[in-house]
């Protein structure tokens, strides 16, 4: 049995449904567990409608921009309007008209209720498309299959349900087919209310599945081909790792490589499933493995870049040593602004942090922080993590750059950079 993952860029077109589905249709001398992303950058947009629902602006040219964008596909795909996917999707547009309804409702609910939808109407041209060019599947609504928590917008799995009903869903499904197709991104509570998993979740869902029916391998299909030592959008002369371990790729995606995401990898290492990453423009292609027998260390330096980042520098008023109680206390109103630090460094007397620039959450942080700190700041700042360096590396990275921040371990080293130009 095997799990393939599919984002939004693969099926942002008709044209990418139909290749998503060449892909599956070689793949299926035995069982197989489709997940898929909203299409294109759908889940934006569904967020786009959300803010306007709720700031009472003009709701209708977003929702009809989604409406348009999921109807432009579906019309190429299936000619005949009368296919029961147009009222599947009417069925699925009316949902996101009743999640309107929730405006005076909690916020991180009523956006799982609205944004999960994305999802259910990919998951559904996806299926139709598949049955129509004969590859027999089955649709599953994956709320039945991965049961969270009610912590809307970052559900936490219960992995012993999730695993009984999975094994219970995939056992009826592959009796008859070799297809399972169903959503990324999201997981159902005890009420069988949707629960979304995060943001860029669905690498998630696939490593849930992948895990529960301790399957053989996962495969995630993206637009490069396969984990490179760098974002090809910011780096030129990005490579390939053919392979790498677990635990390189945990430590990869935690100082923020996007290839995948960084709650995906545990559950593959904890039983041992490889995890391929292909391109879907070039599915023939070897693509990288990660695994645990690929040998240690890349032999290629690594490069994450980070934009937008504000580092900031915290001193006490009281001339105060920065001691175990203030930093408590700052790392508490971080944490209650939601501020994700992604270095630090203290002082005798100051303590500096290096954060994701969010302009609402840090002058929020900066006026709790103001009545027993000094604080001052730089931002437009970028951070560069660099592991497996060599001093050349950093060199050319850095170039006639200003450096405000760096720090070295044995095989990483972050730089916190001011902007080129
Ligand atoms: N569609 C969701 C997002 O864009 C989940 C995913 O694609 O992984 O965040």
């Amino acid at each position: 049995m095997q799990v393939f993952k599919f984002g939004g860029a693969s099926i942002n077109s008709a044209k990418g449904v139909q290749n998503v589905a060449q892909i599956i249709a070689q793949h299926l001398n035995k069982p197989l567990v489709v997940i898929v992303s909203a299409m294109g950058k759908m889940t934006n947009a569904f967020e786009d409608l959300l803010a306007a629902n709720r700031e009472n602006r003009d709701t209708m040219p977003i929702y009809n921009y989604i409406r348009d964008y999921h109807l432009q596909i579906t019309y190429e795909l299936f000619p005949d309007k009368s296919h029961r996917i147009y009222s599947e999707l009417e069925g699925v547009f009316f949902m996101v008209m009743n999640a309107y309804k929730l405006n005076d409702e909690d916020y991180d609910y009523q956006y799982d209720q609205m944004v999960g939808l994305g999802e259910m109407l990919s998951s559904k041209i996806l299926s139709y498309y598949l049955q129509q060019v004969g590859i027999s599947n089955q649709w599953v609504d994956v709320k039945t299959c991965i049961t969270t928590d009610s912590t809307f917008r970052e559900g936490k799995v219960n992995w012993t349900l999730s695993e009984i009903h999975i094994r219970e869903i995939a056992k009826k499904v592959f009796a008859t087919c070799n297809c399972l197709v169903t959503q990324g991104f999201i997981g159902g509570d005890d009420k069988g209310r949707m629960v979304t998993l995060g943001r860029e979740g669905s690498d998630y869902s696939a490593a849930i599945f992948a895990y529960c029916l301790n399957v053989e391998n996962l495969t995630i299909w993206k637009d490069v081909p396969g984990f490179l030592n760098a974002d090809p959008r910011y780096f030129k002369d990005a490579q390939k790792l053919d392979k790498i371990t677990y635990s390189e790729a945990i430590e990869l995606a935690y100082y923020g490589a996007t290839i995948i995401h960084p709650k995906s990898i545990k559950p593959l290492q904890n039983r041992r499933i490889p995890l391929f990453v292909k391109s879907f423009n070039d599915p023939t292609s070897e693509g990288s493995i990660i695994t645990n027998t690929a040998s240690e260390k890349p032999k290629m330096p690594c490069y994450i870049y980070k934009p937008n980042q504000v580092l900031i520098s915290i001193y006490p008023k009281d001339f105060s040593f920065i001691a175990e109680q203030n930093l408590s206390y700052i790392f508490f109103v971080f944490a209650e602004n939601n501020m994700k630090i992604n270095l630090i460094q203290n002082s005798a007397v100051s303590f500096t942090v290096c954060a994701d620039e969010n302009k609402q959450r840090f002058e929020n942080l900066i006026a709790a922080l103001s009545n027993n700190f000094k604080v001052r700041y730089n931002d437009r700042l970028e951070l560069i993590t660099i592991r497996h360096y060599s001093e050349k590396d950093i060199k050319n990275v850095v170039g006639d750059r200003v450096v405000l921040l760096e720090q070295r371990n044995r095989t990483t080293a972050q730089l916190v950079l001011q902007k080129q130009g």
